[in-house]
C-alpha cells in the first residue's frame, strides 16, 4: 500500500514542478520581448540638447522641450526655420 501513494505523490510532484517551470519560462520571455520593444535601437533617437531617448517619431522632447522641427528649444516656435538657417546649420 505504500509503494503506490508515493508514486502518485511523485507524479503529482512532477506535474506540480512542470507546471511551474513552464509558468516561470513564458514570464521570462514575455518580459524579454517586452523589453526589445522598448529598448529597440531603431526605435529611438537621442535628443541633441539633454540626450535623453525619444522615440523616433516625438517631435518635442519630454524632459528639455528641445523641439525637433525647429532645431531650437521651447515650444513656442512651431514654424521651421528659414532655408538660410538650415545651410548654416549643416
Ligand atoms: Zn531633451
Amino acid at each position: 500500500m505504500i509503494a503506490p501513494s508515493i508514486f502518485y505523490l511523485v507524479a503529482a510532484f512532477s506535474i506540480v514542478s512542470v507546471l511551474t517551470a513552464m509558468t516561470a519560462a513564458i514570464a521570462v520571455i514575455r518580459r524579454r520581448l517586452r523589453n526589445r520593444r522598448q529598448t529597440n535601437p531603431l526605435a529611438v533617437k537621442k535628443c541633441p540638447n539633454c540626450a535623453e531617448q525619444l522615440a523616433i517619431s516625438a517631435l518635442m522632447c519630454d524632459e528639455c522641450n528641445y523641439n525637433f522641427l525647429s532645431q531650437s528649444m521651447g515650444s513656442r516656435s512651431k514654424l521651421l526655420p528659414p532655408p538660410e538657417a538650415w545651410q548654416t546649420a549643416s
